[in-house]
């Protein structure tokens, strides 16, 4: 039987702010265990909260990048459960009343609907120790965090791994280049809980979800996403019914395991929290968050691909990192020459920044790079020089490129007349190469004559003027 696969997404990510969500203890990760607390943060008796304004601002923000409604009156609850690290037994949420309401978010040529998002508080870490021991650390409690939750009951909905990814990498570019959220994943700061149901294929009712919770990293999420359709489907085609429940995905192992039966909001005893006013947002606050979103990356793609005649992997790639992408802009407002300077940062500069989980600093300046682009271009260094000589030597120093490339003396600098001078000499000293070249027109008799002026320029000469010339000397 066939099956059409139905995908909800859960997406947990903390916000960028100076402090904490109901006190003011500092929102700052890498600190020493349990420094970063107060009496709020870890739920000792009689203290009260107080709202950040910031965190309100920062999921307003969110929600106006991603096209929701904002709520004029939003409403804290406490969702009650214990768990060792959650202090206080509750957890300060919201459920009928979050801040934004009725998004979505463009999938290749689906537009995801998105139920909501919520601000909400982190808790704390459990650390297990090797000795069989586990350690409490409260500095991430208290966090804001906002909860995204797309609408997998409503068309169109994610369907596919791939889709799921593409809608957590889509999320997570935006939450960056808004400032909303850093969403590095090795902190913790963007999670996702995938949701997954499968039902005969054209079938109106929909069937059971398994929940998949806290999966790290977007690869994980793939592949955990890949194995529970084929086990749903496997169990459904036993005629097995599947369990409403939460399972763990192992990344080690590439399986998933029951955590527990699902349990239901009701569990939860959701209630105001007495401790906390309603938040008003006016309009005008709204607005004016509104005007303070930066280009998102979908403008940018539009600006590259149609006034700056790129290509769509062009775009992305450049797009893929903030920083790289700071970096190609402060590049073409000096020099406009977007298609030069992208070819250079999508070869050059990425393989050198490249690591295993992301990309490092660009170390050269927009000022620097840009002079060395604009030599090459204007044929007064080779490229190959600008590369091994002056790219290479500057990286991660304060040196200029123009001293560099001046002090290696490899600027350009051989006028044309004493270029074809010196072409003749060298057509002359191979004549029998120059005669065997007229006769078949062979690329490789061509490019050893180029290399033969290029060595006697010592690399001062613009191979591809050098080329020219020679074809030119040759046809006569
Ligand atoms: P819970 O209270 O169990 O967290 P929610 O109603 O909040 O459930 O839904 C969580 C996510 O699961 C949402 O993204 C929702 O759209 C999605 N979802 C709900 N029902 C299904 C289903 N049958 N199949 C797949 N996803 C679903
Ligand atoms: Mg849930
Ligand atoms: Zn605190």
């Amino acid at each position: 039987m066939e099956y059409d696969v139905v995908i909800g997404l859960e997406v947990h990510a903390e916000l960028k702010t100076q402090s904490k969500c109901f006190c003011s203890c500092a929102n700052s990760f890498g600190q020493e265990p349990n420094t970063t607390c107060c009496p709020v943060c870890v739920g000792l008796p009689g203290a009260l909260p107080v709202l950040n304004k910031k965190a309100v601002e920062q999921t307003i923000r969110a929600g106006v990048a991603l096209g929701f409604e904002i709520n004029k009156t939003a409403i804290f609850e406490r969702k009650n459960y214990f768990y060792p690290d959650l202090a206080k037994a509750y957890q300060i949420s919201q459920l009928v009343k979050p801040i934004c309401i009725n998004g979505h978010l463009r999938v290749g040529e689906k537009d995801i609907p998105i139920n909501r998002i919520h601000l909400e508080e982190d808790a704390g870490k459990l650390v297990h120790g090797t000795d069989g021991k586990t350690l409490i650390d409260y500095n991430r409690a208290g966090v804001p965090l906002i909860e995204l939750v797309t609408d997998a009951l409503k068309e169109p909905h994610i369907e596919t791994a791939n889709e799921a990814v593409e809608f957590l990498e889509k999320l997570r570019q935006i939450y960056i280049y808004a400032g909303i959220s850093d969403c590095m994943q090795e902190r913790g700061q963007m999670r996702a809980d995938v949701n997954i149901s499968l039902k005969p294929k054209g079938s109106k009712q929909f069937g059971t979800k398994v929940e998949m919770k806290n999966i790290m990293g977007f690869r994980s999420v793939k592949r955990a996403i890949e194995y529970e359709i084929a086990r749903q489907k496997e169990i459904l085609e036993d005629g097995g019914v599947i369990e409403q429940e939460t399972r763990k995905w192992d990344n080690e192992k590439g399986i998933n395991f029951t955590l527990r039966t699902k349990e239901n909001a009701q569990d939860y005893r959701y209630f105001p929290d007495p401790d906390l006013l309603a938040v008003q947002i006016s309009e005008e606050e709204v607005e004016q968050i509104k005007k303070s979103i930066p280009i998102l990356p979908s403008q940018y793609k539009h600006t590259y691909m149609q006034e700056y005649a790129l290509s769509e992997y062009e775009a992305d790639v450049l797009l893929q990192f903030k920083h790289v992408n700071d970096f190609f802009n402060a590049c073409v407002a000096i020099y406009p020459n977007p298609k030069s300077l992208c070819n250079w940062i999508l070869t050059d500069i990425l393989t050198k920044i490249k690591t295993e989980s992301g990309a490092g600093p660009i170390l050269i300046s927009a000022q620097d790079f840009v002079w060395l682009v604009q030599n090459v271009d204007n044929k007064k260094i080779n490229k190959i020089n600008a590369k091994e000589d002056v790219l290479e030597e500057i990286w991660g120093t304060s040196k200029s490129a123009e001293e560099v490339a001046k002090k290696k003396n490899i600027m350009i600098d051989i006028n044309d007349q004493a270029l074809d001078g010196i072409i003749q000499e060298v057509l002359k000293v191979h004549i029998a190469v120059v005669e065997q070249f007229k006769t078949e027109n062979d690329p490789k008799i061509l490019n050893f004559l180029v290399g033969q002026v290029m060595k006697t320029t010592r690399g001062k000469a613009n191979a591809s003027v050098v080329m020219e010339k020679i074809k030119k000397f040759t046809q006569k």
